[in-house]
C-alpha cells in the first residue's frame, strides 16, 4: 500500500451522493422527489399535512386506532390529535416490551398568522394584521405572492375551510415594501429593524362600497366575506388563519438537482418519514411515525411534542396488544425504544461560508445528516446522543447503503437551535437528530438536494427494518 492509499483508507472524507447512485436508484430518487413536490403543494399547513397523511395512510392500508379492538403483528393504525398532529404505527412481530422504533418530524413551519381582529382600512385599502409564527427574517416576507389557509367557525357553528391563492386562477395576497427611492431611513436601520412586525400587514382589498360609512373598503370586504362564506367580523376571533408563500415547489438548477419550496423545514423529513412507514415491510419491532405541531415555537401546546399525546397513544397501543398496560410495562416499552428525531440541518451556504465550520457542518448533496447534538453556546437546550446509540444508527445506515454525514448547526457561538429530540429524550428513550440539510432555512423558499431527500427516506426505512 502506498502512503496515499493508506491515508485514504484511514481518514474520513465526506461523499457526494451522486458518486454512489446506480441508474435504478436515480430513477427511484426522481420518482420520490416528484411525489414530495406534490405533497408540498397540497400540504402547506399542519392541518393540511395531517389530512393528506390520513389519505395516504388509508390508501396504504392503515386504519384508525380507535376502530381496532385489539392489535397484532402486521396491523397498521393511525391516530389523530386535534387535526394537527398524527401518529402512525405498524405492529411488530417482537414483544412490544423490547421497545419501538420511532421517527418524529414536525409539520408546522414559520409563517404569518392572522391576529384575532385582523381587518382594518387605511389609505383606501383593506389590510390584515398578522403575528409571525416561528423564527423569520421579516424582510423576506414582503413583496412576494402570499396565500391564505385556515379554519374559521361562523356564529352558526359552520366550519369554513379557507384556501385562497393556490389555484391557477386564484388571487394572491402580498405585503408591500417601501420603494428604494424613499428608503433612506429604512436602509440605514439594522436588518432586524428594517421591516417591523407591525408592518407585516397583508393587502386584502381595494374596492370601496358607495355607502354612508367611514370605512368603505372594509364594509365592502365584510359584505363579500358574508356573502361568500357566511362570515361576520367577530368570527375571526375564533379563526386559525395562516399566511404562507403562494408559490409552488419547483426543481432548482439547470440539472434539476435541487428542490425549492416553502415549508421544507420540516416537511422534507415529515414526508420521508411518512413514506418510510407507509412503505415499511413487516418490522420486528413496532414501527411508529409521529408528525407533531408547534416545534417552531418550542414544542409546547397540546399538539406539540411536549403534549401527553404520544404517551397516551403508546399506552393505548400497548393495551390493545397485551390486553392491559401497567405502568411497568409502559416504562419497559419506552426505556427500550429509540427515536430518530427527523429534522433538518443547515447546509453550508457558499454565500455565507464564514457562519460555518467546514469539518463539522453538513453539505447539500452529501447525504442524510446525523446531528449528535444541537443547542446553542455550550450545547444548551440539546439532547446529546450517546456514543452507543450513535454507533447503532451509523451502523444501520452503513449496512443499508445510506450515504450520511454528521454535522452541527454552524460555528460554535454563532447561534443555534433546538428540535424535538430533547423532549423525546426526557421520556427516557434513545434519540438522535437525523434529517436533510437545507439552504435558506426558514425563508419563504427553502432549498434541499434531491439526493439528500432520497437518502433520508432510505435512512428512516432502514431504521424501521433493522433496529
Ligand atoms: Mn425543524
Ligand atoms: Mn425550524
Amino acid at each position: 500500500m502506498t502512503d496515499k492509499e493508506q491515508y485514504e483508507a484511514l481518514s474520513y472524507k465526506r461523499k457526494n451522493v451522486y458518486e454512489t447512485l446506480t441508474e435504478d436508484e436515480r430513477s427511484q430518487m426522481n420518482a420520490l422527489c416528484g411525489d414530495y413536490r406534490d405533497f408540498l403543494n397540497r400540504a402547506k399547513t399542519e392541518r393540511e399535512c395531517v389530512e393528506l397523511s390520513v389519505k395516504l395512510a388509508e390508501e396504504a392500508g392503515f386504519r384508525p386506532l380507535e376502530e381496532a379492538a385489539e392489535l397484532k403483528a402486521g396491523d397498521k393504525v393511525y391516530i389523530l390529535n386535534r387535526g394537527k398532529n398524527i401518529m402512525l404505527a405498524v405492529i411488530g412481530t417482537e414483544d412490544i416490551e423490547n421497545g419501538i422504533n420511532l421517527c418524529g418530524a414536525h409539520i408546522d413551519s414559520p409563517r404569518l398568522d392572522l391576529k384575532q381582529n385582523p381587518i382594518y382600512e387605511s389609505c383606501g385599502m383593506a389590510l390584515l394584521k398578522t403575528h409571525y409564527y416561528g423564527g423569520i427574517k421579516k424582510y423576506q416576507w414582503t413583496a412576494i405572492p402570499l396565500a391564505l389557509h385556515g379554519v374559521v367557525f361562523t356564529r352558526g357553528g359552520e366550519r369554513i375551510t379557507l384556501n385562497i391563492g393556490e389555484g391557477e386562477d386564484d388571487p394572491v395576497f402580498t405585503i408591500t415594501d417601501l420603494l428604494p427611492h424613499l428608503a433612506k431611513d429604512q436602509m440605514s436601520k439594522r436588518m432586524t429593524d428594517g421591516v417591523e412586525a407591525e408592518s407585516l400587514n397583508v393587502l386584502f382589498a381595494g374596492e370601496p362600497l358607495n355607502a354612508d360609512v367611514s370605512d368603505k373598503v372594509k364594509f365592502a370586504v365584510l359584505k363579500l366575506l358574508n356573502e361568500r362564506y357566511g362570515l361576520k367580523e367577530i368570527d375571526f376571533q375564533n379563526a386559525e388563519i395562516e399566511i404562507v408563500p403562494a408559490f409552488k415547489a419547483k426543481n432548482v438548477g439547470i440539472d434539476e438537482s435541487f428542490i425549492g419550496a416553502y415549508g421544507q423545514d420540516d416537511r422534507v423529513c415529515a414526508y420521508t418519514t411518512l413514506r418510510g412507514i407507509l412503505d415499511a415491510e413487516q418490522p420486528k419491532k413496532t414501527a411508529a411515525a409521529l408528525l407533531v405541531d408547534k416545534e417552531e415555537i418550542g414544542s409546547c401546546g397540546n399538539t406539540g411534542m411536549l403534549s401527553a399525546f404520544f404517551a397516551m397513544t403508546m399506552a393505548e397501543i400497548i393495551e390493545k396488544i397485551k390486553g392491559s398496560c401497567s405502568v411497568t410495562a409502559y416504562n419497559r416499552v419506552i426505556r427500550n425504544s429509540a427515536c430518530l428525531s427527523s429534522d433538518v440541518s443547515a447546509a453550508v451556504d457558499p454565500n455565507y461560508e464564514s457562519a460555518f465550520e467546514r469539518n463539522n457542518s453538513t453539505f447539500a448533496g452529501c447525504g442524510m445528516c446525523v446531528m449528535k447534538y444541537t443547542g446553542a453556546r455550550g450545547k444548551s437546550g440539546s439532547s446529546d446522543a450517546g456514543a452507543e446509540f450513535m454507533y447503532e444508527v451509523e451502523k444501520i445506515m452503513d449496512d443499508n447503503g445510506v450515504v450520511w454525514q454528521s454535522g452541527e448547526l454552524g460555528k460554535v457561538d454563532q447561534g443555534g437551535g433546538g428540535t424535538i429530540a430533547q423532549y423525546v429524550a426526557n421520556l427516557n428513550m434513545e434519540v438522535v437528530d437525523c434529517g436533510v440539510p437545507v439552504l435558506s432555512m426558514h425563508a419563504p423558499f427553502e432549498v434541499t438536494a434531491k439526493t439528500d431527500v432520497y437518502m433520508a427516506y432510505r435512512a428512516y426505512k432502514a431504521f424501521y427494518k433493522d433496529r
